[in-house]
């Protein structure tokens, strides 16, 4: 996502760097190629058009900022701007006074709607709160059953029209069969907000139809919906994939629905970000969400700020440590910190544990490509074989409980021993036991003089 826009926009500042000064033709020379940029990463025109007048106007006005050299400077302006029509601030759900929120989703067929049920559902649950989720998806055949499995997954309660819970529905056959109406979205609808009320749950995610189209009946049919359960929430799902038909089709729902928010779903492909770039700035809602992935957990709440510094390959080490704060137990936590700072040479042990806990964190190159600077690797990271992690994680698991504590004792009969248990080369091992020593030596110069070795500065 976004890959080939931060290349070139990086690029295009690496050529401003080392100027002392900057002349207008440069400011033009930049404002031509982050145009092409943005084009080329199927942004709308015009917002492509209000985004360079912004920076021009902004760059050429001789805002001066003294503690930043002109590159700096340009790139901080586009950076902001990026921040702008992204959404600026990081929009959050807000919550009925009284319970339950009725959050409904509408979008295209496709578009991630049943899968974002889940995570939403998940998150919600994360965070202390009681959701349910509504199957109000009566269209597709099988989506009401996709969202039970959902359901389960994320550990929420899914009240469906099959288990003949609704009224007037009567025929389970006519579920089964799978090609005519499962019963009336609309009651379902309805009827799912009520027992979810009956059930004093404080949240209830409502699934709705979508087509492969717009048209007209969908919208009516979600427009009813709408008015029938009032919803707190409308979150717009769509599919980042789309490329330049995401405008037109964010306008559509926008005029049939009134949307609250978007969610920007299959961040994780390799689409070209114009989607993301063009729905909050046209629509002027904003991005509250982003599904990164298949799984339940692979959810974020979109930050325009961060994304924006993802973009401009300057991280977003908020979100990493995010997701790290999520996956590690306080406890262990804060056992890793007073070894850190209690000058304990790091064993394998703890890398074990810490190895763990990146697992629970997920998928591991993403997480990676979080990182400042990290953009200029992709290549190597997409390289990575993220069965290596399995290999490492055998090969010191073969090694004894002083071993792993005392890695200096591991001579060579000891690493065929090891070799021989996890099913590597000793030439492997070797390598494994050289990495971490040199990974103890880093933690201990970073104890002494702060600061990581080698990092690139600056940032944010
Ligand atoms: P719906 O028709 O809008 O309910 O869409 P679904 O939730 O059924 O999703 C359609 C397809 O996209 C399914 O195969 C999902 O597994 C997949 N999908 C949904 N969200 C994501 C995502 O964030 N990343 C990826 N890679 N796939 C996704």
């Amino acid at each position: 996502m976004f890959n080939s826009l931060s290349d070139r926009l990086t690029g295009t500042f690496r050529n401003l760097r080392g100027k002392g000064r900057i002349t207008d033709s440069d400011v033009n020379m930049t404002i031509k190629e982050i145009r092409i940029a943005l084009l080329d990463a199927d942004v709308a025109l015009p917002v492509v058009r209000h985004f360079t007048s912004q920076v021009r106007e902004r760059a050429l006005g001789a805002e001066v900022h003294e503690a930043l050299n002109p590159a700096q400077q340009i790139v901080k302006i586009v950076n902001e701007e990026l921040v702008a029509i992204l959404g600026g601030e990081t929009r959050r759900i807000t919550f009925a006074k009284q319970p339950p929120t009725v959050i409904m989703l509408a979008g295209l067929q496709g578009s991630g709607k049943t899968t974002l049920a889940g995570k939403l559902a998940y998150w919600l649950k994360d965070q202390g709160h009681t959701p349910m989720l509504v199957a109000a998806d009566l269209q597709r055949p099988n989506a009401v059953t996709q969202l039970e499995v959902v359901g389960q997954r994320a550990g929420v309660p899914v009240y469906a029209p099959e288990r003949g819970n609704v009224e007037g529905y009567d025929a389970a056959v006519e579920y089964a069969s799978g090609t005519r109406g499962y019963g009336d979205p609309i009651s379902v609808a309805r009827q799912g907000v009520e027992e979810a009320r009956r059930q004093q749950r404080d949240v209830v995610i409502v699934d709705t139809a979508g087509r492969l189209a717009i048209d007209a009946e969908l919208m009516q049919q979600a427009a009813d919906i709408k008015d029938a359960i009032r919803p707190d929430e409308i979150l717009f799902v769509i599919d980042a994939m789309i490329g330049q038909a995401a405008v037109e089709t964010a306008e559509a729902f926008q005029r049939g629905l009134d949307f609250t928010g978007v969610v920007l779903s299959k961040l994780d492909g390799d689409a070209r970000g114009g989607a993301a770039l063009s729905v909050a700035e046209t629509t002027g809602k904003p991005i509250m969400f982003a599904s990164t992935g298949e799984q339940v957990k692979e959810f974020e709440v979109f930050h325009p700020d961060r994304m924006a510094s993802r973009i401009l390959d300057m991280g977003d080490v908020l979100t990493l440590i995010e997701q790290a704060e999520r996956a590690f137990d306080k406890r262990e936590a804060d056992e890793m910190a007073r070894k850190f700072m209690a000058d304990e040479d790091f064993t394998f042990d703890d890398f074990l544990q810490q190895m763990a806990a990146i697992k629970k964190m997920g998928n591991i190159k993403s997480m990676l490509k979080m990182m400042p600077g990290m953009n200029q690797m992709r290549d190597a990271l997409d390289a990575l074989d993220e069965r290596e992690f399995d290999r490492v994680e055998a090969m010191v698991r073969s090694m004894t409980p002083f071993e792993r504590t005392h890695p200096k004792v591991i001579n060579g009969s000891r690493r065929q021993r090891i070799a021989r248990g996890s099913g590597v080369s000793v030439s492997e091992v070797n390598q494994l036991l050289e990495r971490f020593t040199e990974a103890q030596k880093m933690m201990r110069q970073m104890r002494r003089g702060g600061g990581m070795p080698g990092a690139p500065g600056g940032g944010k």
